[in-house]
């Protein structure tokens, strides 16, 4: 891995479904000129293009079986290796688990790389069973709309084609109860992870969009 210059900026995003993690990071993506890398697409990419990791990766996924960390791991960091990493990243939907954070820590510190800084948008669960509730997507063209942050221009209808928008089966209340809860049960051992490496910076979720992106701008800016 090329070696990486004080002021790089490699982070990971951590929040609840309905956080807004995916907003923010791509706020700071464009602002920062980092990428945003979610390991699921990076895995769906790996997949189409048929490369090594694909076919790895496929023949767990095909047998319904998790993918292995060590994989998932080298997949990211032959990604991260690339040159828009540079400047640094962000990674958003890894880690998952305590192990697979320390096997991430273990393999950049191999490289000699570190992590800037990790940054936990926390948002109480309430708001997040309304917002996820509000959701509504398009199932023709996956257009995504919130009947509160991001209406359609006619009510119940795509903007981009027309089609009558629907709740994912994933935003229905009971779903939503339980992605709350598994999430909560994951994450709450990363975040004492990172807190006690001194690297945790937590965010109150529960502003809007603007004011959480600004309090994500200071501690980037301390950061760096
Ligand atoms: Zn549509």
């Amino acid at each position: 891995m090329s070696e990486r210059s004080a002021g790089t900026l490699n982070l990971i995003f951590l929040g609840p479904p309905g956080a807004g993690k995916g907003t923010q990071s791509r706020m700071v993506e464009e602002k920062y000129s980092i990428p945003q890398i979610s390991t699921g697409d990076l895995m769906r990419k790996e997949i189409s293009s048929g490369s090594s990791f694909g076919e790895e990766i496929n023949s767990y996924i095909k047998l319904g079986q998790l993918v292995p960390d060590k994989i998932v791991i080298s997949m990211l960091l032959h990604r991260l290796d690339h040159d828009d990493c540079k400047k640094g990243y962000i990674l958003d939907g890894f880690p998952r688990t305590v192990e697979q954070a320390k096997s991430f820590e273990l393999a950049l510190a191999e490289n000699g790389s570190f992590l800037s800084g990790v940054i936990a948008i926390t948002v109480a669960d309430e708001v997040l069973a309304l917002r996820l509730g509000d959701r509504r997507v398009c199932k023709k063209c996956s257009t995504t709309y919130h009947l509160f942050h991001n209406k359609p221009k006619k009510d119940g209808l795509c903007d981009n084609c027309g089609t009558p928008l629907s709740r994912r089966r994933d935003d229905e209340p009971d779903v939503i109860a339980n992605r709350i809860e598994v999430y909560h049960q994951q994450t709450a051992p990363l975040i004492d992870f990172y807190q006690n490496r001194n690297n945790l910076y937590l965010v109150d979720g529960n502003k809007k969009i603007d004011v959480i992106f600004q309090q994500i701008c200071v501690i980037i800016d301390k950061l760096t």
